[in-house]
């Protein structure tokens, strides 16, 4: 099903992000997690594309699976990173084979070691190129989904200049948006209405991600350079030492978090799981 219908009979979607696992362990384990999450009923799944097709086999193997064997609707993400334009166009025609109809687009990082994102020569610089090649050679065949960033893009000078940016790719053909995790509901809010003021109408659907140990938080940082709001990083800070308490800490924070999104009228929750069910499933839970 495209994602597009769903919206169409939805005035919210709750959706589930994973990754494909890396070995056989991690397999057995996310199988099982995929398991508890797959009994609330998503709108939709999504798997991960590691940068520059490292886990392009995975990716594919997992969409495959999930879509046609599981019965799950599918959004594939995908990115350009050192693909040519046949790559791409081999690649989504794969999608298609496997009856995926839904992909989320992106640029992707730079390859480790690289400073800055290169693109190779007859590939793409930025995402809204490749957001335009999909939807113009496929004929609208899929809903498609881009990133958005409520604190900015990393590389990005303001958030004003990565709006202006962002609006390249809703105009190339994006059907909808997914939030960069972030911590503070404001910053969400904030971001929405300044993408409104832009002239982008599309859902802004809010990415939130449990956290679940203190050693996550620098990663999420580093990832994201999402702000931490003082009152969670002091409480977090007061628990480093008690792994208990920081997940309860965390979960709870997300709870409320996802309550306050709701409540001031986002479409939805995406859900960056990183393939663990238990937070996901508590924090789903308690909010429907
Ligand atoms: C919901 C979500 C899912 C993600 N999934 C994955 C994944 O599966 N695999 C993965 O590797 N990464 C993933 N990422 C991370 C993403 O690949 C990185 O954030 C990457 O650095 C930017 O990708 P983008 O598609 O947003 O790039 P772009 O939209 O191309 O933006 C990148 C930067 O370039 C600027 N820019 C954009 N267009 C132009 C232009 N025309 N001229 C000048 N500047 C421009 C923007 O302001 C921004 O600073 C995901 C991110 C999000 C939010």
């Amino acid at each position: 099903m495209k994602i597009s219908d769903i919206f169409a009979q939805n005035e919210r979607t709750f959706s589930f992000e994973f990754f494909p696992p890396k070995d056989e362990i991690s397999a057995i384990d996310f199988g099982v997690n995929v398991g508890q999450l797959m009994k609330l009923s998503p709108s939709f799944v999504s798997v991960t594309y590691g940068a520059g097709g490292s886990t392009g086999g995975r990716t594919f193997a997992l969409v495959d699976y999930l879509q046609n064997k599981i019965g799950l609707t599918v959004m594939a993400h995908y990115t350009c990173v050192g693909a040519s334009r046949s790559k791409v166009l081999e690649d989504i025609r794969y999608f298609r084979s496997k009856n995926i109809e839904n992909l989320m687009l992106l640029r992707g990082d730079p390859p480790k070691g690289a400073a800055d994102f290169a693109p190779p020569p007859d590939g793409f610089a930025h995402a809204s190129e490749l957001i335009a090649l999909v939807s113009g050679e496929f004929n609208r065949l899929f809903t498609i989904g881009a990133g958005c960033y409520p604190e900015k893009h990393p590389e990005a000078e303001t958030l004003e200049q990565d709006i202006l940016q962002l609006k390249k790719k809703t105009d190339a053909g994006a059907d909808f948006l997914i939030a960069q995790l972030f911590f503070d509901n404001r910053a969400y809010f904030d971001f929405v209405e300044k993408v409104r003021k832009a002239g982008i109408g599309c859902r802004v659907i809010p990415g939130i991600i449990p956290i679940t140990s203190y050693a996550q938080l620098n990663r999420f940082f580093k990832l994201s350079g999402a702000t931490i709001p003082g009152g969670l990083a002091d409480k977090l800070e007061a628990a480093k030492d008690n792994p208990d308490r920081i997940l309860r800490i965390g979960v709870d924070y997300a709870i409320e978090q996802c309550r306050g999104l709701l409540e001031g009228g986002a479409p939805g929750i995406h859900f960056y799981t990183l393939n663990k069910s238990s937070a996901t499933v508590e924090i789903f839970e308690t909010i429907r």
